[in-house]
């Protein structure tokens, strides 16, 4: 009872490859600045107004930590052999009956 398969034969370098994939604990860091904006928030509101001087500075602070941790946690995985996009043969399959939807459309 693993993971499943981990690996597959990247499509730009031919390798079989383990995909670089983002922690997930980038997405446990993304819950946990969510739930500090919202606590910080509501502690602003708890302190009063003279604490509403420094909330901007609060906010682009945490603004600043939700920026690279969306970024990491929503990442593509990449091949570690060629450093491209990973793709897989779902995606394969995927991608040309897409350009076949769009190309009816057009
Ligand atoms: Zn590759």
């Amino acid at each position: 009872m693993g993971h499943g398969s981990a690996g597959g034969v990247c499509r730009a370098c031919n390798q079989h490859v383990v995909p670089l994939r983002k922690s997930g604990w980038w997405k446990v860091a993304l819950g946990a600045a969510y739930v500090g904006l919202n606590v910080a928030v509501c502690l602003l509101m708890f302190l009063g107004p003279h604490m509403v001087i420094s909330a901007p500075v609060w906010l682009f602070g945490f603004l600043g930590l939700l920026g690279p941790a969306h970024e990491q946690a929503t990442a593509d995985p990449t091949c570690p052999a060629c450093g491209k996009y990973f793709e897989t043969a779902a995606d394969v399959k995927a991608a040309p009956a897409r350009s076949v939807a769009v190309a009816k459309a057009a």
